[in-house]
């Protein structure tokens, strides 16, 4: 499969041009849908992110630090147009870089062009404060950017965590350092470009790609980095979260979980059990707020986990057009995956399957339905990042609520009832940064503020939240005569 765009092939973007990593090396990348190699990256070192953070600095202190606020949002509706007017080849990009079903990517390329339009729309909407004080004083205070950003993306939603992060910086007038996933990134890079074409200034958005432990890790300990924004593995966060504190800056982390949904016996199940499986197989399960756990009161037991196994086995990752499940990441999550299903410690309840004509070399697992689960076994415990859903039991809702909190993280969780108490009585004990009342969101929902607690992350993305999180408060006190 070829996309139609022509990319600059292993280039980074640094201050508005394409340059390729000072040491010359490279990366392959391989798309997921085959296991073939299909195009390759810039492999950059310290010395590229030096580069573009000073890129970055010249920036603020330049044309792009120049600009009003109003400025600033109309430039990114102008990208947001661009996105949508090129979303279909993105889309076709972004399938054959990350493996996603076409629709997803669609869905992907929809989000980023939002998120620019709700960050676009709100550049000029932040005021600051006045703040009633002495006789004969003035005190505001103001928002200000924190000055050079530095954002580090996974490769499950590449564009839409790169829309809500580098969005949200942009609109507050900060300059941008983007050091997107090794395993996914060339449409992060074709935004780059477009951004350039909606007439951002050159150093206002910048993108240098390479591995973790090289480029990533020089972005999360570069002295001229004011804010660090993270999403990926907890591991890897704390050592983001370690180096900030280093240089003694601010960061948010967004690290995943172990999302509940809770059934109880009165709930609408023709409503929940799609929501419920999509909310696992949709982006094969590489999803932070993958609903991974579905706690079922017992008298609905045997419904709801038929129902459950129905949909189940009528998944087949493919390929295809119109798959709802494709291959997951890569070889090493591939196996990763696996190794979860293989040393499970529950009962099978029901597998779906992979497509004949899938090619061999695909990175495709068959999603699996485990239950009953021992809420207290790694199945239940531990980010799988798989399409791999685990059934628990309850009987009362203090043993479901008791459940939905048994994890080290928390960050999304699901409640299944038509008793409006429960429903209130619920969400309010949930521990987790945000919760559903008979819907589900994985992934979803630019105007919600969005992020975890303890394992999870910390910190606010998306919505209005996340502007406060790219800005800081000044107060300015003026005494007059
Ligand atoms: P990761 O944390 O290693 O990678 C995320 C980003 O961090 C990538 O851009 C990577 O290049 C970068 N990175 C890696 N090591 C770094 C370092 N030492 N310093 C700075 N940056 C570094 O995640 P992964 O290995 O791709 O996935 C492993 C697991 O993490 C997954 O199985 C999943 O459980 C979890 N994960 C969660 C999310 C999420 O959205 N919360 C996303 C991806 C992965």
């Amino acid at each position: 499969m070829q996309h139609p765009l022509t990319l600059p092939q292993a280039l980074n973007l640094v201050g508005g041009r394409g340059r390729a990593a000072a040491s010359g090396r490279e990366l392959p990348m391989i798309s997921p849908i085959d296991g073939q190699p299909f195009a390759a990256i810039a492999d950059s070192g310290p010395e590229d992110i030096d580069a573009a953070v000073a890129a970055a600095r010249a920036a603020l202190a330049g044309d792009w630090g120049r600009l009003t606020a109003a400025e600033r949002g109309r430039l990114m509706l102008r990208l947001a147009l661009l996105i949508e007017a090129e979303a279909e080849p993105l889309a076709a990009l972004e399938t054959r870089d990350n493996g996603k079903p076409i629709a997803q990517s669609r869905a992907d390329m929809a989000a980023l062009a939002r998120y620019f339009e709700y960050y676009g729309g709100a550049a000029d909407k932040l005021h600051g404060e006045v703040i009633p004080f002495l006789n004969g004083h003035d005190a505001t205070a103001r928002r200000e950017p924190h000055g050079v950003t530095g954002h580090i993306i996974p490769w499950n939603y590449p564009v839409q965590i790169f829309g809500r992060s580098v969005g949200a910086a942009l609109a507050m007038g900060n300059a941008t350092v983007t050091k997107p996933a090794e395993d996914a990134c060339l449409t992060i890079l074709r935004i780059g470009e477009l951004a350039g074409q909606a007439g951002f200034p050159p150093g206002a958005i910048n993108i240098v790609t390479g591995r973790g432990e090289v480029a990533g890790k020089a972005l999360s300990e570069h002295p001229g980095v004011d804010f660090i924004s993270f999403t990926g593995s907890p591991e890897v966060g704390q050592a983001i979260q370690i180096a900030a504190a280093r240089n003694h800056v601010p960061c948010t982390l967004e690290l995943g979980g172990k999302s509940p949904q809770i059934v109880f016996e009165d709930a609408d199940l023709e409503a929940a059990a799609p929501v419920i499986t999509n909310a696992i197989v949709q982006n094969g399960g590489q999803t932070c707020s993958a609903g991974s756990r579905v706690l079922i009161q017992r008298g609905i037991w045997d419904r709801l986990t038929a129902m459950l196994a129905d949909r189940f086995r009528a998944v087949e990752a493919s390929p295809a057009e119109g798959a709802l499940l494709g291959p997951l990441i890569s070889a090493r999550q591939k196996a990763r995956v696996e190794r979860y299903i293989a040393e499970a410690g529950a009962p099978l309840i029901a597998r779906g399957r992979v497509a004949a004509d899938a090619p061999a070399g695909g990175f495709y697992v068959a999603p699996a339905l485990f239950g009953p689960v021992d809420p207290r076994i790694p199945l239940a415990q531990e980010e799988i990042f798989g399409p791999i859903l685990a059934a628990i039991p309850f009987d009362s809702e203090a043993e479901a609520i008791a459940i939905a909190n048994g994890t080290e993280y928390g960050l999304v969780a699901g409640i299944w009832t038509r008793d409006g108490d429960r429903q209130a009585r619920v969400a309010n004990a949930m521990r987790c940064g945000q919760v559903f009342i008979n819907a589900y969101g994985a992934g979803g929902g630019i105007e919600l503020p969005f992020g975890g607690l303890r394992k999870s992350g910390h910190g606010r993305e998306k919505g209005f939240a996340a502007l406060y999180e790219f800005s800081r408060l000044k107060t300015i006190v003026h005494r007059y005569a």
